[in-house]
């Protein structure tokens, strides 16, 4: 049996993702490439008012920082590690992209033959993202690539580092994709918790995870609301 490498629910024969977790992955690759176009915007715009919260409340009387030096550091060049301990410093994106695309590029089996017709399996140097050495880039051969990468329990590291660089992202251009909130109670464990997120496919229950697909939550949700109008029915009989 296979296991979700994140949430350690079970998973697909092969898989190391639940539908869930796979859902977040793809949806933070494609919110990526934007939250970076406003984390430059946030660099180059002249300083106003410092953000709350950026400046040590001391209240001595020093100039505000212009510059979020974390912004600096997220956008400038640099050097990531794909494997290593989850640091708490600051990764450059470009560094962090190019180091996993690296990584699965690296890993990536190629078939090959030989004139003996000896098949050599080896790293597949095709899979490196040589023309997309940009976040938009990196992010669109990272999806492309996420099915393999699905299939490897290394997929929880790939997680949580995601979901930890796109939170300092979003805590710096203060953009969080919307949340909306659905009608019908979760159908595992009843709690009125199902959320839909903008950008994400499906809908996820916040209290236990559970993981619907649009066409499921739609079905879920009109027995649901049958259910209730026929309870009505009868109460007002
Ligand atoms: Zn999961
Ligand atoms: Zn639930």
């Amino acid at each position: 049996m296979s296991m979700c490498a994140v949430c350690r629910r079970a998973t697909q024969p092969g898989l190391h993702a639940c539908p869930r977790h796979t859902a977040e992955l793809r949806a933070w690759l494609a919110e990526l490439p934007g939250q970076a176009r406003l984390l430059e915007a946030e660099f180059l715009a002249p300083a106003a008012a410092p953000a709350q919260g950026r400046i040590g409340g001391t209240g001595r009387a020093t100039a505000p920082v212009p510059v979020d030096l974390r912004v600096v550091t997220l956008l400038g060049p640099g050097h990531a590690d794909v494997l290593g301990a989850d640091d708490d410093g600051t990764v450059p994106i470009l560094a962090w992209l190019g180091a996993w695309a690296g990584y699965i590029a690296y890993t990536y089996p190629a078939v090959t033959r030989d004139p003996y017709g000896t098949a050599h399996v080896q790293p597949c140097d095709q899979a490196w993202p040589r023309h997309y050495e940009t976040i938009t880039g990196y992010c669109v051969w990272l999806t492309r690539y996420l099915p393999y990468a699905l299939a490897h329990p290394w997929v929880g590291d790939l997680y949580r580092q995601l979901d930890t660089l796109i939170r300092r992202v979003r805590d710096l251009t203060h953009t969080v994709p919307r949340r909306h909130s659905q009608g019908a109670p979760c159908p595992r464990c009843d709690a009125h918790a199902l959320v839909a997120v903008d950008g994400q496919l499906g809908i996820t229950c916040d209290t236990c995870g559970h993981h619907l697909d649009i066409d499921a939550y739609a079905a879920h949700a009109t027995a649901y609301l049958a259910a209730h109008q026929a309870a009505n029915d009868t109460s007002a009989a």
